[in-house]
């Protein structure tokens, strides 16, 4: 696997053209973050130090105070007004783009992939989970496949997806495979929740015979927007994940109080 500039030099090598695909809005965006939340990046929750980067929530007046710095930054950028208050979400609620999607086909073959930008705000060189073999992807022609969405560095360390297709070779149900990937996530940190609602991850899973599930750790990443999946068996339909824990997952880092 070739990343960053390795990658870059190999794809030149091999005849591509370097192009910049960043538009300028995209670039201004990340701009404010880069000027606004760059510490974003640092000891994560299986640091010792994890406590350190927790704040309590902001109040609504540090909120304000906030926003109006983050305005002025963006102005001083030169985001166009209309735009700024979209930027500003950008940066506090990280998008993500991550999509999985396994099929079965009329002969009894099965594909799978994960295609991602990755986790919004990342820094160069990280790769994630969603192109890692085993991690964010995993298909077996005898088994079945599956995929995931979430906190990349925590799938990783799981091997999720292979987890998911080991435990299906071996007599579990999608659902039982899936639960059993989540519980080993959740063994990762001891079943510390006030950790474990610092990440999320969904599974995606179909077995070989058209058996499928789809499990979540949190409900959601806000309460009422329950993680879901898109069935396609001849109807199109969105089914909601089951969760292992009720609620939902909250961003990481905690809301930082505003810099005055
Ligand atoms: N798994 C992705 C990553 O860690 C994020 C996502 O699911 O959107 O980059």
């Amino acid at each position: 696997m070739l990343v960053g500039e390795g990658a870059e030099r190999f794809a030149v090598a091999q005849g591509f053209q370097r192009e910049t695909l960043l538009t300028e809005k995209s670039r201004k965006e990340w701009l404010l973050w880069k000027e606004t939340h760059s510490d974003w990046w640092g000891p994560g929750i299986a640091s010792r130090d994890w406590r350190n980067r927790f704040h309590p929530p902001a109040h609504a007046e540090e909120w304000e105070q906030r926003i109006r710095r983050m305005q002025e930054i963006a102005a001083d950028i030169g985001i166009p007004p209309e735009l700024r208050m979209e930027a500003i979400r950008s940066v506090i609620f990280p998008p993500t783009g991550t999509i999985h999607c396994s099929t079965l086909n009329e002969k009894g073959e099965m594909s799978g992939c994960t295609t991602t930008a990755g986790l919004a705000w990342k820094i160069p060189g990280r790769v994630g989970d969603s192109a890692i073999i085993g991690a964010g992807c995993f298909t077996d022609q005898d088994v079945g496949s599956a995929g995931a969405t979430g906190s990349g560095e925590e799938n990783v360390k799981v091997a999720g997806a292979h987890t998911i297709i080991e435990n299906m070779r071996h007599g579990m149900s999608p659902f039982e495979a899936g639960m059993d990937a989540l519980n080993r996530l959740v063994r990762t940190y001891n079943s510390d929740k006030e950790r474990l609602q610092f990440i999320d991850m969904t599974y995606y899973i179909l077995r070989k015979d058209g058996a499928y599930a789809a499990v979540s750790l949190w409900e959601g990443y806000e309460l009422g927007k329950p993680h879901q999946i898109a069935v396609h068996d001849g109807t199109r339909r969105l089914e909601k994940t089951v969760n292992l824990f009720p609620g939902a997952s909250q961003d990481w880092p905690p809301v930082r109080k505003v810099a005055s």
